[in-house]
């Protein structure tokens, strides 16, 4: 166990603090950097056992990063940046987690947390302008900042299919891994669940399990991650490059090394079209995110054209016809939900001990002790695993039981979906910042990006509230108003609307359907942030 992975042997005292936050993941790990920096006392809350936080509970068999790894990382230690070297393309869950602690470690951030220890209540006390943190242990501390590091896909979501108790196996949800591993050796495994976790999960647990049912509701785009490993050549070549590399994906689309192509996909002839198509196929990653080209997020035609050419490519991987038309989707334009990148997801169909149901043809009725019985029959199962996904974004905040000025509650304030000012803050709440709140860029490109960006901007506000003397920072109404507006309006122009996803809170029954992040890209939000912090932080009431 290394340090950074223990419960701290010295747990921090102090009940009285500038700034507390909460999380122990990317965000959690540099807000503590930064507010030591600025000299500020702070405590940490984290719920795991130890540093980490996605990766410290995802940890299901083939969970990893589909953003670049030489990107995915910090920037804000030229040192830790040309030390660390990461072995492939797409880094491993273990990888990643490894160089987390190994942040940790290196720059002791993990002191700064009390571990095991979840966020049950966050008040903010008006009379004393001091946010009021309660823990499970019922511990009481208070601060005059309160940031949110929870990240936005840590809220599993287990459905609530009827019957799920009876079920006599053990059953997982992806994103709540056991740290133990789990064994599918000769084992009857099913999956429920097509997205991200599920179709990295499913080649894995086919290899191993004696036989995999995989149920499935809503087929899913996926295009081929083509990991490999990184040349030693390759690797001195990106850290020579790093600074430029960084810097394109500051201002780029969605915070990785590359952007959209340079044209629109209708304005290229069909034969250039289909040969920029199969490179991006070849090559593989994040290029395909939003789906490659300018127009495809916009235009229906455009769209179906990338669409058709990953329905063809499945068509072309399925050996048998029927399981391949099952795994078609057909009914929402590509990338509208968040397209995962896979290691050889479709081949996984051609195995013998692999079976695809179709919950469309066949929903599930209920689970049984001995598996999960469709309206066609009882497939029997000595394992479960839910690959069913997260309360995005607003899941991991509605959580920790905040209440602002005069008592309001957080899920009543969001009662018709998040109302932020930049996805950082929310009127009623002062001086509470949010990390990739809702209505920031957040889960549209790489975490990394989005964190520091919105760490270093939170301090630089903090420091700059330090310097004017102003105790509270809270977004004014109309400014929160017009950037709720804005993120609305901006995702209703795209094809996302069409989609059934969890950027609207779709897959969470009865979450209101609001468009989750901001989709007008990473370097236009970074600038816009930029401009309201030069006109003195526009926006926010400074008292
Ligand atoms: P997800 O994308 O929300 O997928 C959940 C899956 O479970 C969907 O196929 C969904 O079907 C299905 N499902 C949910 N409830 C169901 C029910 N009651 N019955 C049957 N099926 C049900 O969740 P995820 O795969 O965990 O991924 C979430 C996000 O986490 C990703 O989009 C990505 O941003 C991130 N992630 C990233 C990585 C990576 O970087 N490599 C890996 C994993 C996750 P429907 O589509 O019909 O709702």
């Amino acid at each position: 166990m290394s340090p950074a992975q223990n419960s701290n042997p010295h747990p921090p005292v102090d009940v009285d603090v500038d700034a507390i936050v909460v999380g122990a993941g990317f965000a959690g790990l540099y807000a503590v950097y930064r507010l030591r920096e600025m000299g500020l006392s702070h405590r940490g809350f984290e719920q795991g056992s130890g540093v980490g936080g996605t990766w410290y509970w995802n940890r299901y068999p083939g969970a990893g990063s589909d953003s670049e790894s030489w990107v995915y990382s910090y920037t804000f230690s030229e040192e830790l940046e040309q030390d660390w070297t990461w072995s492939s393309r797409f880094p491993p869950q273990p990888e990643i987690l490894r160089y987390l602690e190994h942040v940790a470690e290196r720059f002791d951030l993990a002191r700064a947390f009390t571990f095991d220890t979840r966020v049950t209540a966050a008040r903010y006390d008006e009379t004393r302008n001091r946010w009021e943190v309660e823990t499970a242990s019922g511990e009481k501390v208070t601060a005059t900042w309160l940031i949110t590091a929870v990240g936005c896909l840590s809220s599993a979501a287990v459905p609530d299919i009827p019957g799920r108790d009876d079920f006599a196996g053990p059953w997982y949800h992806t994103g709540e891994w056991p740290h133990q591993g789990v064994d599918f050796t000769g084992k009857r495994v099913g999956v429920i669940g097509t997205g991200s976790s599920g179709i990295q999960a499913i080649p894995v647990i086919a290899r191993q399990a004696a036989h995999l049912t995989v149920f499935q509701r809503t087929p899913n785009f996926s295009v081929p991650a083509r990991n490999r490993a990184l040349a030693p050549q390759e690797v001195d070549e990106l850290k020579r490059n790093i600074k430029e590399i960084r810097e394109f994906c500051r201002w780029s689309t969605i915070g990785q090394p590359y952007d959209f192509q340079d044209r629109n996909a209708l304005d290229l002839d069909p034969g250039e079209l289909r040969e920029r198509l199969e490179a991006m196929w070849q090559k593989g990653g994040f290029e395909w995110m939003f789906g490659g080209f300018p127009d495809m997020l916009y235009d229906e035609r455009a769209n179906d054209i990338a669409a058709e050419f990953v329905r063809e490519k499945i068509r072309e991987t399925v050996k048998d016809p029927a399981v391949a038309e099952k795994l078609i989707p057909k009914d929402y334009p590509i990338a509208t939900k968040r397209l995962p990148l896979d290691n050889g997801y479709f081949e996984t169909y051609n195995r013998d001990n692999v079976t695809l149901v179709d919950l469309r043809e066949t929903p599930i009725e209920r689970i049984v002790g001995a598996g999960v019985r469709t309206t066609e029959k009882t497939h029997e199962l000595d394992m479960l695993v839910f690959a069913t996904g997260f309360d995005a974004l607003t899941g991991p905040l509605l959580r920790l039981g905040i209440r602002g000025r005069g008592g309001r509650k957080l899920e009543d304030k969001w009662a018709e979906g998040p109302r932020t000012y930049l996805g950082v803050a929310t009127e009623g709440f002062p001086n509470l910042f949010m990390v990739t709140g809702p209505g920031s860029p957040s889960v549209l490109g790489n975490m990394p990006t989005s964190i520091e960006q919105h760490v270093d901007w939170i301090c630089e506000l903090i420091a700059h509230m330090r310097a004017c003397g102003a105790a509270r920072a809270e977004p004014t109404t109309d400014a929160e108003a017009s950037w709720g507006a804005h993120v609305q309006e901006l995702a209703a122009e795209t094809l996302f609307p069409q989609a059934d996803s969890w950027y609207l809170g779709a897959n969470i029954p009865g979450k209101p359907r609001v468009f989750l992040p901001y989709i007008g890209g990473f370097g236009t939000y970074r600038k816009l942030c930029n401009e309201v912090a030069e006109k003195g932080y526009e926006g926010f009431a400074l008292g």
